[in-house]
């Protein structure tokens, strides 16, 4: 079912990503890690369903959603770039993404951050952020959201991965076998990574060369 809200707030968390802020419908529910498809009336994107991810808590009166925007798409995002305070957007009913399979480690790359934060946001909620660790890769210091809350959620299970850039307090690397066994000691526990099919895919196979079980993957694009 298609729900037309409105545009409450739009802030600007780095260059390219924005907190959009929108209106709750009447008894809209959902959960943490949920995921919905977006639509615009604007004539460019009319026909364009693309997905994102909630990422407020779900007892907040307000949704939020956190976006990247690829205005050289020329799609959906370049117009959400563009989008006023007041302006209506359309929510389909929210739909699945992670299983949870218990406390664990979870790897992002870039906006593929957005199913964890409101995972980990509901987990601090619940006081049930120990047992947990992130590890959040993006190429420069620049691309780097919300840094702060999630050394504020985590203290030291944080870990800021950057592939391009050498800076005080992020790690430098990609994701491979050889970096995953630098940071991590066990390997059979929940592992919860999403971002690019490229990214996840290299997550899945240093991690399973690594020992972790497929079944103890939960992977998302
Ligand atoms: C389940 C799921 C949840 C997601 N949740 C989030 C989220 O919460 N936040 C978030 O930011 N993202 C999220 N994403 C990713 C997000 O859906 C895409 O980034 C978004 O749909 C891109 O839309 P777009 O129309 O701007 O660009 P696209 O649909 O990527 O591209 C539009 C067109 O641009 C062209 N194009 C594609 N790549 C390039 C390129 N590199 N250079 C030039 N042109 C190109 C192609 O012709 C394409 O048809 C999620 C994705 C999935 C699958």
């Amino acid at each position: 079912m298609d729900h037309p809200v409105t545009l409450l707030n739009k802030e600007q968390l780095t260059h390219d990503v924005v907190r959009l802020t929108l209106e709750r419908p009447k008894g809209y529910d959902f959960t943490a890690g949920q995921g919905i498809d977006f639509k615009l009336q604007v004539p460019t994107v009319k026909d364009k369903v693309s997905p994102f991810t909630f990422t407020g808590l779900h007892t907040a009166d307000h949704l939020e959603l956190t976006i990247k925007c690829y205005p050289s798409h020329h799609g959906m995002t370049e117009q959400i770039a563009k989008l006023q305070v007041g302006d209506e957007v359309i929510i389909s009913d929210p739909w699945d993404t992670v299983k949870l399979k218990g406390p664990g480690v979870f790897i992002a790359g870039g906006t593929g951050m957005t199913p964890f934060i409101a995972i980990l946001r509901q987990k601090k909620v619940d006081g049930a952020l120990k047992g947990n660790s992130l590890f959040f890769f993006n190429k420069t210091k620049e691309d780097v959201f919300m840094e702060d809350e999630f050394r504020g959620w985590l203290g030291s299970d944080f870990h800021s991965v950057l592939s391009n850039d050498e800076a005080p307090g992020h790690l430098h690397g990609i994701v491979s076998a050889d970096f995953l066994k630098s940071q991590i000691k066990d390997f059979h526990q929940p592992f919860y990574t999403c971002g690019p099919e490229g990214f996840v895919n290299a997550v899945k196979s240093a991690l399973t060369s690594l020992g972790a079980s497929e079944e103890m993957i939960d992977v998302q694009f």
